[in-house]
């Protein structure tokens, strides 16, 4: 057995990142402050939107533009089963319901047709959420045609598509709002945290209030001019504790000047592997064509089972006895109990998702990956399914 270990992920935390937060420590301020106003101001410039609230996660940031919108109980929300639960959950936050409609086979996003069927068939749809699987854009032209057909909002789940573009626009700019997720593997990584972008005045506006307790900073401003009233504020909604700090800002900072670079990185490490993998039982992802920038967050092979011995399980535990951490993205929505029994979903309902989790398995891609580190994953996907295949 060869001696070595790569893991599914690393982050890419240089020094600069540890003397800007060092520098934080030192300052004495450590929640958020002229850090997080910093990284916002420099994420709003860089996707080119109107506003950027920093959030405490991308969790957070998908309730707060929900509740933006104003969905609540009773009211619709389409989106994909294709995704980390955290997409759905905050939707039940609100005591709103998912519409799951399932996902196109080769890009693994949402399929718009469906999002226009759901329409037609389900009333009371406030607002459609996809999800830009693995850092690929969704054909966001279709969706925002469809959401203003029929009067919703759209709310990107950004988590993987950062940086992405669709016809050389950044995510960030296209839909109503979009949120982002700094969490640990994510391609910007300040632990935690997340980042909501709008051009909306109104959306940005509520999202300030709601994101700290609905405490409404512009009575404190009101009061302060001409006044000594630093100490003044008024509580106008029962808000939200979904601050982010300097610490993770000052990280954030830093991550988002080389974000570009990261991305380059991956996109050459994901160019190795459909190169490699071409002629293997293995269905490839989709890149992107023209003006299209893939963010790569992840690199999903999917296994064709019935041209190999082994299953996917088999197949990961192989990888991992030689020293590769992999995963699987995504355990589909309907394969969870809560989701499963809540709305009695059925494998039927999402054959493509369904299918594509099946063979699915992330190898790793992340920007301090060697040459080296990449040519040994290569090898031993090659030799684990050449040993394996059927012919
Ligand atoms: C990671 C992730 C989230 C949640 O982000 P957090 O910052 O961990 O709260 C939401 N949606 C998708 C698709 C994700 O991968």
């Amino acid at each position: 057995m060869i001696e070595k270990s790569i893991p599914f992920h690393r982050p890419s935390i240089g020094v600069a990142e540890e003397e800007e937060v060092l520098a934080v420590l030192r300052s004495g301020w450590l929640t958020t402050g002229p850090k997080t106003k910093q990284f916002e101001d420099e994420f709003r410039e860089a996707v080119g939107a109107k506003f950027a609230l920093a959030v405490s996660s991308g969790t957070a940031g998908l309730h707060l533009a929900l509740e933006a919108t104003g969905v609540g109980p009773g009211d619709k929300v389409i989106t994909t089963p294709y995704t980390f639960t955290a997409t759905a959950e905050v939707i039940r936050y609100l005591g709103a319901d998912p519409v799951f409609v399932d996902i196109d086979p080769e890009t693994l996003n949402i399929r718009p047709d469906l999002i226009v069927e759901a329409m037609e068939s389900v009333d009371g749809v406030k607002a459609i959420l996809p999800v830009h699987f693995a850092g690929k854009v969704c054909p966001m032209d279709q969706i925002l045609a469809t959401a203003s057909n029929y009067g919703c909002a759209v709310i990107e789940d950004a988590a993987h598509a950062f940086p992405a573009k669709l016809n050389g626009k950044a995510v960030g700019s296209i839909g109503d709002m979009t949120v982002f997720s700094f969490y640990v593997t994510k391609p910007l990584a300040t632990g935690e945290g997340g980042m909501i972008t709008t051009d909306d005045a109104a959306f940005a506006e509520r999202i300030k209030v709601m994101r700290l307790h609905g405490i409404d900073r512009d009575a404190y401003n009101r009061r302060i001019n001409g006044n000594d009233s630093h100490w003044y504020y008024e509580v106008v909604a029962p808000g939200f504790k979904y601050n982010l700090t300097d610490l993770a800002s000052a990280v954030g900072i830093h991550q988002l000047r080389k974000a570009e670079m990261m991305r380059d990185r991956r996109q050459v490490i994901a160019e190795k592997y459909n190169e490699a993998f071409r002629s293997l039982p293995v269905k490839l992802p989709s890149g992107m064509g023209g003006d299209d920038t893939h963010a790569w967050h992840l690199y999903v092979i999917r296994l064709q089972l019935d041209k190999l011995s082994i299953g996917r399980d088999e197949f990961i535990t192989e990888m991992g006895r030689r020293g590769i951490g992999t995963s699987v993205h995504f355990i589909p929505l309907h394969l969870h109990p809560y989701w499963r029994e809540k709305y009695q979903l059925v494998a039927d309902d999402f054959p493509a998702a369904h299918s594509a989790y099946q063979g699915a398995v992330s190898l790793p891609i992340f920007p301090s990956m060697t040459d080296a580190e990449v040519s040994a994953v290569i090898d031993e996907v090659n030799s684990i399914i050449s040993r394996n295949q059927i012919r």
